[in-house]
């Protein structure tokens, strides 16, 4: 049946990609609820803004008064939680931010959506559901082997990490205390098209475009489950849909690569794809360049999806090898993209030092 959904952060990366997949391939109304930070990009979402299943409202989730107004008036099914600071260097710089959006936010944002949830009659009350989208980071450093389940005790080692378990604790408790339907979902590492440049992999395309230096934090044997976002898209909506009410499901890409494997890939299927390379470049492995690691940087994040792919049956469909390849060829289509993005403050230096 047709629903509602209220989405926090979709002009962001994975927001944008879940409304594009909401639009296009669902009969869904979208309500996009964002305050457009840096990250936010309302191009990301030109192909469906002309819909008229789609709703864009810019404000703050720590408005509450805002957010209570668009509640009452959209009356959504579903709450997807997105809305966050979602840089591990800039928390470095300044958590302030990561506390303020991530835990004050979600706070608010908890609070408003329970007296909506009041406000409801029984059959909206049955189906409503508040889904907070959170990472697998809040499980901290695995050691060379072991997965993270949904069991695992939460350690989180960076100001990001600690925020968003934080959050996705808020979450919980507002279901024990106020029995708020929740679903909660912990992803690995996301990449794919509309990634905002200060990210790993579009660094590195951009970077190597540019022949400029493309930095590897400390030696480059950080392990990471790499999940292409139009999959993960797919499972957020399986898990607000047909997910257990209170469960948390982990999401990953049963991809696990080190950094240094990654920015190899790339500059392989960038010497493949541009034949005039910058001056003086024979291959783009050559503009690797180490640099101090970042601190308190987790060695290794491995998912197990299996509660997910067994309960609801989600399996990501692309493979690393495919979803790189659609990821070069994507930012190589979408240097326009690349450059509005920019034109703001960031100028993808290096933060977090
Ligand atoms: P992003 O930084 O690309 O986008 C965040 C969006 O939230 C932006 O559009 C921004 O404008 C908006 N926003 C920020 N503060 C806001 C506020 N106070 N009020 C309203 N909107 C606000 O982030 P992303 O990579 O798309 O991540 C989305 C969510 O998924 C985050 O909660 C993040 O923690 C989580 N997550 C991300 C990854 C990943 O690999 N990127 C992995 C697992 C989980």
């Amino acid at each position: 049946m047709k629903k509602t959904i209220f989405v926090t952060g979709g002009a962001g990366f994975i927001g944008s990609a879940l409304i594009r997949y909401l639009i296009n391939e669902t009969d869904n109304v979208v309500v996009n609820f964002d305050k457009l930070t840096y990250a936010g990009n309302l191009e990301s979402l030109k192909s469906v803004e002309s819909n008229e299943r789609y709703h864009f409202i810019q404000g703050d989730i720590c408005d509450k008064e805002k957010v209570s107004d668009v509640l009452a008036k959209y009356q959504p099914d579903y709450i997807m939680h997105l809305a966050a600071e979602s840089h591990v260097d800039r928390s470095i710089d300044g958590p302030g931010e990561f506390i303020q959006t991530n835990v004050v936010g979600t706070y608010s944002l908890l609070e408003a959506a329970r007296s909506y949830f009041v406000s409801l009659d029984s059959t909206q009350k049955s189906t409503f559901r508040f889904h907070h989208i959170s990472t697998d980071e809040v499980y901290g450093d695995l050691g060379a082997t072991g997965l993270f389940t949904e069991e695992t005790s939460y350690d989180p080692s960076s100001p990001y990490s600690a925020s968003k378990a934080a959050s996705d604790h808020l979450v919980r408790a507002w279901h024990r205390t106020y029995q708020l339907p929740i679903v909660l979902t912990n992803c690995s590492n996301n990449y794919g098209s509309y990634h905002f440049p200060e990210k790993l992999i579009p660094l590195i395309i951009l970077n190597a475009l540019d022949g400029k230096s493309l930095p590897i934090y400390g030696d480059g044997k950080q392990v990471r489950d790499w999940l292409y976002v139009d999959d993960h898209a797919r499972a957020l909506y399986k898990v607000v849909d047909e997910g257990r009410l209170g469960e948390t499901y982990n999401i990953g890409g049963f991809n696990e690569k080190q950094n240094i494997e990654v920015v190899n890939t790339i500059c392989n299927h960038l010497n493949e794809l541009i034949i005039d390379k910058p001056q003086g470049l024979n291959d783009f492995n050559d503009l690797i360049t180490y640099v101090k690691d970042r601190p308190g940087h987790d060695v290794r994040y491995a998912i197990d999806a299996s509660k997910i792919n067994k309960e609801l049956g989600w399996h990501p469909q692309e493979t690393f090898d495919s979803g790189i390849k659609k990821t070069v060829q994507w930012y190589l289509a979408n240097l326009e993209w690349c450059k509005h993005v920019q034109d703001g403050s960031y100028q993808r230096e290096r933060l977090g030092k």
